[in-house]
C-alpha cells in the first residue's frame, strides 16, 4: 500500500500485483480465492478492504498464446489481438505442440491466422473466424471469510431461482451461554449489495467506519448489529471466493 490508502478494490491489489511480477493466468479459473495483503504478521496491507462482486477476466489477467508461434499477449511489442478458428484448430491439433486444456485460450494470433487461410480458396467458407473477446470471462463473488483474531465469520451468497442470489451472514460463535457453550447464526443480509455500492461510491464510508470503530470493540453489544457486521466485512475480510460464471 504504497499510497497509504484507506481502502483499496480486491481487484485492483489482484491486478496490481499481477503486474507487479509481472505475470499472468494460463488458463482461465473455474475458481479464484484471493487473500487480503499483509505487511506483517498481523498487519494488513489496507486498513479496509472493499470485494468486488464481480472481476473480469480481460487481456491484463489471463495470457492468451497463439497455439501456432506461441506468442503471448505479454509486453507492448506483442501482437495485441488474437482469434479463434476451429476448423484450423481441427485440422491442425494433432500436429500442434501445445499441451492443450478445456480451460486454456485456444487462439491464433494474427500472422498465423492469416498465413493458414492464405491457402484456402474456397473452403474457407467453413472458417468461422472470431476475435477473441476476453471480457466475456466473468468471475462472480460468492463468499467472504473474515477474521478477527479468532473469531470467523462469513458472508455467503445463496442461488435462487430466475438468476436472483440472496447473502447470508454466518457466525460460528454469535453469543455465548454462561461463558462455555457457543451459539452460532445465520441471517440474512439484504442489504449487502447496497454496502458494497456505498463502499465504492461514498467518500465517507470508511471514515464514518473508522469513527464506528474507535468507539467500541465490533464484537460488543454495544454496536448497531448492520455498522458490526459492515466492520467485519470490510475490515477483517480475509479470504475472498470467486467462481467463474460461464
Ligand atoms: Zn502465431
Ligand atoms: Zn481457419
Ligand atoms: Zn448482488
Amino acid at each position: 500500500n504504497p499510497q497509504n490508502l484507506l481502502s483499496a478494490n480486491i481487484a485492483s491489489i489482484f491486478r496490481n500485483s499481477l503486474s507487479e511480477i509481472p505475470v499472468k493466468l494460463a488458463t482461465i479459473p473455474p475458481f479464484l480465492i484471493l487473500v487480503a495483503p499483509r505487511h506483517t504478521r498481523s498487519q494488513r496491507s489496507y486498513r479496509y478492504i472493499i470485494p468486488d462482486r464481480q472481476i473480469i477476466l480481460d487481456n491484463d489477467i489471463v495470457q492468451l498464446v497463439c497455439v501456432k508461434c506461441e506468442k503471448t499477449n505479454h509486453g507492448q511489442d506483442q501482437p495485441h489481438d488474437f482469434y479463434s478458428c476451429d476448423a484450423c484448430y481441427w485440422k491442425e491439433s494433432q500436429s500442434l505442440s501445445i499441451a492443450t486444456t478445456d480451460a486454456k485460450v485456444l487462439c491464433y494470433c494474427g500472422t498465423c491466422l492469416t498465413k493458414l487461410h492464405k491457402d484456402l480458396a474456397h473452403e474457407i467458407t467453413n472458417h468461422d473466424t472470431k476475435k477473441i473477446d476476453m471480457n466475456r470471462h466473468k468471475l462472480n463473488l460468492f463468499a467472504v471469510l473474515c477474521i478477527e483474531t479468532s473469531h470467523y465469520v462469513a458472508f455467503v451468497k445463496f442461488k435462487q431461482q430466475n438468476q436472483r442470489h440472496e447473502w447470508m451472514f454466518f457466525d460460528s460463535m454469535s453469543d455465548r451461554i454462561h461463558n462455555e457453550k457457543n451459539i452460532p447464526l445465520v441471517d440474512r443480509v439484504p442489504d449487502f449489495d447496497r454496502w458494497i455500492d456505498d463502499a465504492e461510491q461514498d467518500k465517507y464510508f470508511f471514515q464514518d467506519l473508522d469513527r464506528i470503530r474507535s468507539q467500541a470493540r465490533p464484537s460488543s453489544q454495544k454496536f448497531d448489529e448492520n455498522a458490526m457486521r459492515q466492520l467485519r466485512l470490510f475490515r477483517d475480510g480475509i479470504v475472498f471466493f470467486y467462481e467463474n460464471s460461464c
